[in-house]
């Protein structure tokens, strides 16, 4: 990689303003679900360990601009502490008299978290004056939030250009092993798309045309397509609008010569809410009345004989509804799938990294990505402008 990272840079007694994604899920006070704490444990260790003054910044939630206590970070100021075994002082504002006068009393070796930072709606705003703000409060900046990476808010991008950077070892790790893999990957390369929104990934589509073998499509998308090719879909999820761009794609996979793996039979239900009549499909089509719930057996034994030749493979959005039992087994063989698989495999942030690890593969994946939206723009060959921004080496 050629920015700079941590080991880059000299820290010792500088006062270090590090960008971390604290982003967890937080109810009545408690936090339900550490792992992003846990993930950023060994660059705030590194900081510490040379020296930093460090002070620690993160949004939670939408708070939309206002002061809302109930998207305070301090329970995961609290459970820093934990994890460290010492005292992480806390600041009730992320700018301001008291944040600055609590920087400036910091010593080497000791931590500071400064509350929300979307408390101001001038950190979305990627706002110079809050910028400036900000960067008052530090020496050095360092980004290690990747879940963040791709906007371009005050605290990702605009302190940045302020203060000398560097992007520490959770952002270089996902670098690494991300863009790595995409640009060389060992061969057949399958690439597995899910989920709900055809809009949101119909430019990873195309990317994906120009890089993988086989392109599965799974989930509430593969409605859009099957539509396109003139079956008929019933109730099922379609976005009509995109109808048109289906159909390029699946001209342009023809013409790349890519294997474009669309489901072939469905489970469907006569109703999304409360289903009280489920079928698996004989083909394509889906009768009227129905709607397509979760991908059916035969299309388990295709996505899986395509992913068992795979040398690499990378998924995003899972098959079907899989926070419904009786929808998830599509998701569940194709998480299974890669656990059993040798090859390369890269799963995106947001709802596959989540099903992966609530099936119980999450340990057997080679790289289960920490953000969603980021490692969606990394499939896509994107560069994000919070690290675009970090100097190079
Ligand atoms: P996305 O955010 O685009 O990755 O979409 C994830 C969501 O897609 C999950 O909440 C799934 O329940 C949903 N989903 C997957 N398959 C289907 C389907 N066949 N019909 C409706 N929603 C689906």
């Amino acid at each position: 990689m050629d920015k700079k990272t941590i080991k880059d840079i000299d820290v010792y007694n500088k006062r270090v303003l590090l960008r971390v994604d604290f982003n967890v899920p937080v109810k009545d006070g408690v936090i339900t679900d550490d792992n992003r704490i846990k993930e950023e444990l060994p660059t705030i260790k590194y900081l510490l360990d040379n020296g930093a003054k460090l002070i620690i910044m993160s949004h939670l939630g939408r708070p939309e601009g206002e002061v809302n206590l109930k998207y305070s970070l301090k329970p995961t100021a609290v459970r820093l502490g934990e994890y460290l075994q010492k005292e992480v002082k806390f600041a009730d504002d992320c700018i301001g008299k008291e944040a600055l006068k609590m920087s400036k009393e910091l010593n080497s070796g000791e931590v500071l978290m400064l509350e929300n930072l979307r408390f101001y709606a001038q950190e979305e705003e990627n706002d110079k004056a809050f910028c400036e703000k900000l960067a008052k409060l530090a020496d050095v900046y360092v980004n290690d939030a990747f879940g963040t990476a791709h906007r371009k808010h005050a605290s990702t991008y605009g302190v940045a250009k302020l203060l000398p950077n560097a992007v520490g070892f959770l952002i270089e790790k996902e670098l690494n092993m991300i863009v790595d893999t995409i640009n060389n990957p060992k061969r057949p390369f399958v690439g597995i798309l899910g989920g709900a929104k055809v809009s949101d990934k119909i430019t990873i589509v195309e990317s994906l045309l120009n890089k993988v073998d086989s392109l599965i499509v799974g989930g509430a998308m593969a409605y859009t397509f099957l539509y396109a090719m003139n079956f008929n879909v019933g109730d099922s999820k379609v976005e009509k609008e995109m109808v048109g761009e289906a159909q390029r794609l699946i001209n342009l996979a023809q013409e790349k010569n890519v294997q474009l793996l669309l489901p072939v039979d469905h489970v469907v239900a006569n109703n999304f809410e409360n289903p009280t009549i489920v079928k698996n499909t004989v083909n394509p089509t889906i009768p009227n009345g129905f709607m397509g719930m979760d991908i059916g057996k035969q299309t388990i034994k295709i996505f899986k004989k395509a992913i068992k030749k795979a040398k690499t493979v990378i998924w995003n959005g899972p098959m079907g509804v899989f926070e419904n039992k009786t929808f998830e087994n599509g998701t569940k063989a194709v998480a299974k799938a890669l656990a059993k698989t040798k090859a390369t495999t890269i799963v995106g942030g947001g709802d596959s990294a989540a099903a992966v690890i609530k099936f119980g593969y999450g340990k057997k994946i080679t790289h289960i990505s920490t953000g969603g939206g980021a490692s969606l723009k990394l499939f896509e060959g994107k560069v994000l402008p919070a690290v675009d921004v970090i100097e190079n080496k």
